[in-house]
């Protein structure tokens, strides 16, 4: 029997990473540790991590459980191929069977990046793009202390070339954690900017999520949701960060997120922003929300992607760009590109490099240099809300 061309997305789903919520859940990681057979671990984490006395406790957990602990702190932002390298020395060195990655984003690309090269060999560049690896990975468990990248659920390692500033989205089904242990208690302790900026990270990936031409009935459950937690808890957050149902809300809402991005991927903000990190050191989250208002508006003239921004719940997508807006203002973002250091000179290279990026190609509404340079040029004199 012949269909016609399907109108209904289809998709095969597989959750990989089993998810653990709740207060001082972190509790559980030696029992979930010695549940996937971890005896001898490295707990791959940041500096600031350790000062908030998050590694401390959690190797404590582990080592009561009888999983020996071996601590890596050296983790950095963006983490870099050499960074992978570091880490990589590190867990060779120690006979480990299982690494519990802990911290923001660049913990858990860090922990993934390092489980690639130490189980499959080789480097990253090697696994750049989707499925490459061959061999059994060794279990991660994933325990976020911001609420952002949504890393914890998704199977992919954002590690930048150290030579060239490309960055690398290596994903692979086998690198997905195999337990996210979110406990919204570990993120009281993120300082209100970095609050700010994972926050407008999470917020971008559930809106980018809910457009992209990949996304499908489940991911837009997952969009929908995250965007319905975070739109409600950021401003509670950065009004008092000692608010646990709103860090849990926003804890909640970034991780899926993130199982949003692993259907979904995302979308021209996500491609705009990469340059602006690479070239300018703008973190993140905050080269995203800036961008993201103006790729909204750049969407909403599809008018099929003008619905899809209405029904998340704002009157029309004037609304949701409006919203985002005032969102940057609320964390005391800089709203232009000028004042993060961008001179309009910058814009052609920036606008080339946006379309090149793999997240450009998934983007509802066709998106070109051209374009580019024209959101780049609307983000440099943002309009004020
Ligand atoms: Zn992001």
């Amino acid at each position: 029997m012949s269909h016609s061309p399907p109108t209904v997305p289809s998709f095969d789903h597989h959750p990989r990473t089993r998810i653990v919520f709740g207060v001082d859940s972190v509790d559980r990681a030696g029992e979930l540790a010695r549940e996937l057979g971890m005896k001898r671990v490295l707990l791959v984490t940041d500096p600031g991590v350790v000062a908030a006395g998050h590694a401390g406790r959690v190797r404590d957990v582990l080592e009561k459980a009888g999983v020996a602990t071996v601590l890596f702190d050296k983790v950095r932002e963006n983490p870099t191929t050499s960074d992978v390298s570091v880490c990589l020395a590190a867990a060779k060195e120690y006979a480990i069977d299982g690494i519990v990655g802990l911290g923001g984003g660049s913990s858990m690309d860090t922990a993934k990046g390092c489980n690639f090269l130490l189980t499959n060999g080789g480097r990253m560049q090697d696994y750049w793009g989707v499925g490459k690896a061959k061999l059994p990975m060794l279990p991660l468990i994933a325990i976020p202390t911001t609420a952002g990248t949504g890393s914890e659920c998704q199977s992919f390692a954002l590690i930048a070339d150290e030579a060239t500033h490309q960055k690398m989205a290596c994903g692979d089904p086998k690198a997905a954690a195999r337990v996210a242990l979110l406990d919204p208690a570990l993120t009281i302790s993120q300082p209100p900017r970095v609050a700010a900026c994972t926050g407008l990270d999470a917020i971008s990936h559930a809106l980018e999520t809910a457009v992209t031409k990949k996304r499908n009935a489940l991911s837009l459950a997952y969009s929908r949701e995250a965007w319905r937690l975070c739109q409600s808890s950021f401003p509670a957050v950065l009004q008092n960060g000692k608010d646990l149902e709103a860090r849990a809300g926003m804890l909640l809402g970034a991780a899926l997120a993130g199982l949003a991005i692993e259907s979904s991927m995302l979308g021209a903000a996500h491609a705009a922003a990469n340059p602006l990190t690479a070239h300018f050191k703008i973190v993140h989250g905050q080269a995203v929300g800036l961008m993201l208002p103006a790729v909204i508006r750049f969407n909403a003239a599809d008018p099929a992607t003008a619905a899809l921004y209405d029904e998340l719940g704002e009157p029309k997508s004037a609304g949701l760009a409006a919203k985002v807006e005032s969102f940057l203002n609320l964390a005391g973002m800089p709203r232009s590109l000028g004042d993060c250091g961008v001179e309009e000179s910058a814009i052609p290279a920036l606008a080339a490099e946006a379309a090149r990026q793999w997240t450009a190609g998934f983007n509802p509404r066709l998106i070109t240099e051209r374009d580019f340079a024209r959101l780049f040029e609307a983000a440099l004199a943002p309009r004020n809300v």
